[in-house]
């Protein structure tokens, strides 16, 4: 059996291994002059790699199901113990997996060398655009050259992060073969805002809840640090909400983040400690009643929205002020006007429509012999392991399948 992957990132390299594994004759292309550029990148050069607390809720996927049935075949638990047998020990950071090396290089040093030991053929430098049918199978053309494989498995990555090599190109192939392709947006990315305040936020990171709202409805929250841009918001609450907003912006709907930066009490019980610290602060500016609160740039614009000038006397201010300034410790909203672009990503939502697939093998159910692996399918995960253990599962499933047929 012949089987040529089109892409050697976590998915190409993962079905390699497994397809090498079960006797077939393996060849990777990878248009970069090496494999796995993008997993050297992953989790700040760390590569969190997988996580213990693992289930369908944790994509983002037209079919729960689908990556339900892909999970049952090969999770998390079978992902450490695959690392584990080629040689990889991991750090468990509250269910958060890394490589015990701290180094996303050994994630890619243990997936290399196995492929070596199984004699699975990495071509680099190599940028396939054409696959064509031939038979029961298919022609690779590269070059001058063509190449013929029993079956073919497309793992080229969606469009995040294009400077690692997955550019969308993957997505013509699929349309080749028949396939719809879910609209690509960005996804785990920083979202745009319109308000002016963002300048003087700039830098700042809060640990809060942010809500998020599309055409006025709250969609969800999500409690973490928050990181404050010149342009907007980032951090991994925003990122978690990112691909959803990003598609509802594109569709033309509304949204907006309300930020809760006290998210332990309630608004009556913030109230309550502002009036406290207004009787003690009599003599104080308004910004000095606010000190002690919140990073000095947060209570500056705090006021600014609450209209308070910051030197305006304490014992100035009225209840109405003070409702005003707990409004916005509760209720900091902020106009979402686009997502940060693919350059920024770190991974698509959208790709190839997982209804056309087969989630027990990740073969096309439209053209027999082409598999998908990674995220070039239509299913994107929440920010801490959760699209790499989708590279091992599709990639691990789709190997194994291929050969076995
Ligand atoms: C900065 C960053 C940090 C991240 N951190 C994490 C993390 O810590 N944990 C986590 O779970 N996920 C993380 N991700 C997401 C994760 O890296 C990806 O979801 C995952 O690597 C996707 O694997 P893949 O094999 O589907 O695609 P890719 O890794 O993108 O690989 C696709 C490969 O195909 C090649 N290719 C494309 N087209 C062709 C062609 N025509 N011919 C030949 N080769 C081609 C590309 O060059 C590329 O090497 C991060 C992403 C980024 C950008």
């Amino acid at each position: 059996m012949k089987i040529g992957i089109i892409g050697a990132g976590a998915s190409g390299l993962m079905a390699a291994v497994c397809a090498s594994r079960l006797g077939a004759l393996v060849t990777i292309f990878e248009k970069n002059d090496k494999p796995g550029k993008k997993l050297l990148s992953t989790g700040n050069g760390r590569c969190n790699y997988t996580n213990l607390l693992m289930n369908s809720d944790c994509y983002n996927a037209s079919s729960r199901a689908f990556v339900e049935e892909a999970l049952s075949i090969f999770d998390e638990n079978d992902a450490v113990g695959f690392f584990k047998d080629i040689g990889m020990l991991s750090k468990n950071k509250n269910g958060y997996m890394y490589p015990l090396s701290e180094q996303a290089n050994t994630v890619l040093d243990v997936l290399a060398m196995e492929c070596r030991y199984n004699n699975v053929n990495i071509k680099k430098n190599i940028k396939i655009d054409n696959i064509s049918q031939k038979g029961s199978g298919f022609i690779v053309k590269y070059d001058d050259k063509k190449d013929y494989f029993d079956k073919i498995i497309i793992a080229c990555g969606g469009m995040a992060a294009p400077k690692t090599g997955s550019d969308g190109g993957g997505y013509e192939f699929a349309r080749q073969f028949g396939h719809t392709i879910v609209k690509p947006v960005p996804a785990l990315v920083q979202l745009r805002c319109s308000d002016k305040f963002f300048k003087d936020l700039s830098g700042v990171r809060c640990e809060s809840r942010v809500s998020f709202y599309i055409n006025d409805r709250c969609v969800g929250s999500e409690q973490g640090e928050v990181q404050f841009t010149d342009y907007g918001l980032s951090g991994i609450p925003v990122f978690q909400y990112s691909g959803r907003l990003a598609r509802a912006l594109q569709s033309g709907e509304k949204c907006k983040a309300v930020i809760d930066f006290m998210p332990e009490s309630t608004k009556d019980e913030v109230v309550l400690m502002l009036n406290k610290r207004h009787k003690a602060s009599q003599d104080k500016t308004a910004m000095e009643l606010m000190i002690g609160l919140f990073n000095w740039n947060i209570n500056k614009v705090l006021l600014k929205r609450a209209g308070i000038s910051a030197d305006k006397k304490a014992s100035s201010l009225n209840s109405r002020d003070i409702s005003g300034i707990a409004y916005y410790i509760k209720e900091f909203d902020a106009q979402i006007t686009a997502d940060n672009g693919f350059d920024r990503a770190q991974v698509t939502s959208g790709g190839v429509d997982i209804s056309e697939v087969s989630a027990s093998t990740m073969e096309s159910t439209l053209c027999r012999g082409v598999y998908f692996a990674g995220e070039i399918l239509d299913v994107d995960g929440r920010c801490g392991g959760y699209n790499l253990q989708w590279a091992w599962t599709s990639g691990y499933i789709a190997g194994r399948a291929a050969a076995n047929d």
